[in-house]
């Protein structure tokens, strides 16, 4: 379940006065459920930057992972004979031990039905319900990488929040710095306390500059 949508520039999505007269039609502001994004997260973005694509990142919680119904979903497929003729003669178990776990390795191409049906090229081109509704509406989304919650500043904000309500807005825009500072590092290699240390010394900048970058490999930490 989405419940909020932060933005760089203005915090939470959700329109301002001036608007809410302006386009009566367009929700005040966008929380809960997937609809959330088509019928609401997308026409306040568009009230408030008009002419901008907007970038919607995601957390990867399995509840963002969500596929259109009639989406092609290798866990949805049965064994039904003959199905795209990709199946051995001796047969194919539906689904191994292995990708029940989640075992992911990339060289285990025909364990499994289901692992030979999710490599097929139309079933690694569908994308999630998410990702559908706002590449329809011309924007872009993103999903942030699992367990790399400093590279998404809603949870900063979300934390913020728990201790002190409002007031927030003009903190927002700092954390999303703090973001695009990890992920600056992150692509130049930088990672682990030598990336700790670059965050909080570059406090006031968006992307760490390039020429401290070599600096900072010399740097030793124990
Ligand atoms: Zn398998």
């Amino acid at each position: 379940m989405i419940s909020e949508f932060l933005t760089e520039v203005d915090g939470r999505l959700k329109l301002k006065p001036e608007n809410i007269e302006q386009y009566p039609n367009v929700p005040v502001e966008a929380r809960e459920y997937l609809e959330q994004i088509k019928i609401k997260a997308i026409p306040i973005f568009e009230v408030l930057y008009p002419n901008c694509i907007g970038i919607f990142a995601f957390d990867n919680s399995s509840n963002h992972a969500i596929f259109a119904k009639d989406a092609l979903v290798a866990k949805k497929m049965n064994l039904k004979p003959g199905e795209r003729k990709k199946w051995p003669n001796g047969g194919l178990m539906l689904e191994c031990k292995e990708c029940k776990e989640k075992n992911d390795d990339e060289n285990r191409i025909n364990c499994c039905a289901r692992r030979v049906m999710s490599l097929e090229p139309d079933f690694l081109a569908q994308k999630g319900a998410i990702a559908e509704i706002i590449e329809k509406a011309g924007h872009k989304c993103i999903f942030y990488p699992k367990f790399h919650c400093e590279l998404n500043f809603i949870e900063r904000y979300w934390g913020l929040q728990r201790g002190m309500q409002e007031k927030t807005v003009i903190i927002h825009g700092r954390f999303a710095r703090k973001a695009w500072r990890y992920m600056s590092l992150y692509q130049k290699g930088i990672g682990g306390k030598l990336a700790e240390y670059a965050v909080k010394k570059y406090r006031s900048r968006r992307r760490i500059p390039d020429e401290v970058i070599e600096e900072l490999n010399q740097i030793k930490f124990d």
